[in-house]
């Protein structure tokens, strides 16, 4: 079964997808962390990531190996999942300010795009997965069993990414990540190329209200009725 979960910033796509995933023993797969990895390497490279074709050449060179995998009993850190690049564990490399800003620009590229869908649709092709991201129900996974669309108000959001700066030892001030969320949630909604979009038959679940039990254990349920019933087609 393929279960795409789409929204924009903090809506609770990480946590939530990685808890559904572990509930129906799925794997969870985070391709925003994709794209950060492109990004960082792009730093590691002095690559100028407001240059497409520098982007696209470093990636036509490097062919860069990407692995994805849950966290190893030494690994548990907080984190959600293991990201692997070139042989380096990067997975906290990815989660920086600087990576965040990177991977909404590189994300634009279709040469980047191209190279991560084709990996993602590997991983859902072979196994029972809970993907998330911005394009996974409208383009990676169209024909997925469940779509669901995250959201919630942007404050909410902005109150949630706050809470996760500080537990990093950061101290942002709200309005800054607000706008920073703001902006780059433009970004993905307005670029041309497989924009964040409610994807056709995705059931839309508004979290500002609910908490994170709440929202699994809805997905987990429709999740399933499904497997029991069927699905709607397209
Ligand atoms: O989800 P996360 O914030 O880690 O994603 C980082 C960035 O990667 C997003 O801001 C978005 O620009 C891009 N992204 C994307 N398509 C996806 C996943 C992430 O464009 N499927």
């Amino acid at each position: 079964m393929q279960i795409a979960i789409d929204g924009p910033i903090a809506a609770g796509k990480g946590t939530i997808a990685k808890q559904v995933a572990e509930k129906l023993g799925f794997l969870y797969v985070d391709t925003g962390a994709m794209y950060r990895a492109i990004s960082v390497l792009c730093d590691w490279d002095r690559v100028n990531k407001t240059d497409e074709a520098a982007v696209c050449s470093l990636i036509e060179k490097l062919t860069p190996k990407l692995e994805l995998r849950p966290p190893t009993e030494n690994e548990q850190d907080g984190r959600l999942c293991t990201v692997i690049l070139e042989g380096k564990d990067v997975s906290w490399e990815i989660r920086s300010e600087e990576s965040s800003r990177g991977s909404s620009l590189v994300s634009k590229y279709l040469c980047v795009r191209d190279y991560l869908t084709e990996i993602q649709r590997l991983l859902a092709k072979n196994q029972n997965v809970v993907m998330e991201g911005r394009d996974i129900g409208t383009f990676v996974i169209p024909d997925a069993q469940l779509k669901i669309f995250l959201t919630a108000a942007p404050e909410i959001r902005a109150k949630r990414r706050r809470q996760e700066l500080i537990a990093r030892g950061l101290n942002p001030i709200f309005n800054q990540v607000l706008k920073e969320l703001i902006d780059r949630d433009n970004q993905d909604i307005t670029r041309p190329l497989r924009p964040l979009k409610k994807a056709a038959g995705a059931v839309a679940i508004d979290t500002s209200d609910m908490t994170i039990a709440e929202v699994v254990d809805k997905i987990v349920r429709l999740a399933k009725e499904r497997l029991k019933y069927g699905w709607p087609k397209r």
